[in-house]
């Protein structure tokens, strides 16, 4: 598969981006900060016209590389490079501009962590998304204030 275009960006087609766009109910990551309010989102990554969220990553045998995540809530698309992530795998996440481990907001029901990326350049656990830090588990939350959008609920949310 070609990854990269000739300036260099990401490619990486979002199926789901047209069928999330079909029933109106996008939600796309617009901002989303390490806990020093570093911003995640990268335009070198690109997940159909949105720049995706980009962390680096570390494995049990504290190999690193960066793993890129679609901004569209609900879109299960990520890339990672320089480091061959197998599914099951539980891996750190860390912002790749000053390498401070994202932090653990909740534990996920696959027994791994949900690692909070805040939606402020400020920590705030009340505005962040909540992903979990194993490969090939998409369970992630998104708390905005007082809501909270899962996966789960995706298909009611209508704001
Ligand atoms: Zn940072
Ligand atoms: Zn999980």
């Amino acid at each position: 598969m070609r990854i990269f275009d000739d300036n260099g960006l990401m490619i990486f087609p979002s199926q789901i981006l047209r069928e999330l766009r079909e029933s109106t109910k996008v939600v796309v990551v617009q901002a989303c900060y390490c806990p020093r309010g570093h911003n995640l989102i990268n335009d070198k990554a690109q997940f159909s016209e949105h720049g995706g969220i980009l962390l680096r990553v570390r494995d049990a045998e504290l190999r690193e590389g960066l793993v890129a995540l679609s901004p569209i809530y609900g879109d299960k698309s990520r890339i990672s490079l320089g480091l061959r992530l197998e599914k099951g795998d539980v891996i750190k996440l860390l912002c790749p501009e000053c390498g401070v481990p994202l932090p653990v907001y909740d534990e996920c029901s696959c027994g791994a962590d949900l690692i909070a990326l805040f939606t402020r350049p400020v920590p705030d656990y009340g505005n962040c998304i909540g992903i979990c830090n194993r490969v090939g588990c998409y369970n992630a939350e998104l708390k905005n204030g007082n809501e909270l959008l899962t996966l789960a609920n995706l298909e009611e949310y209508t704001g």
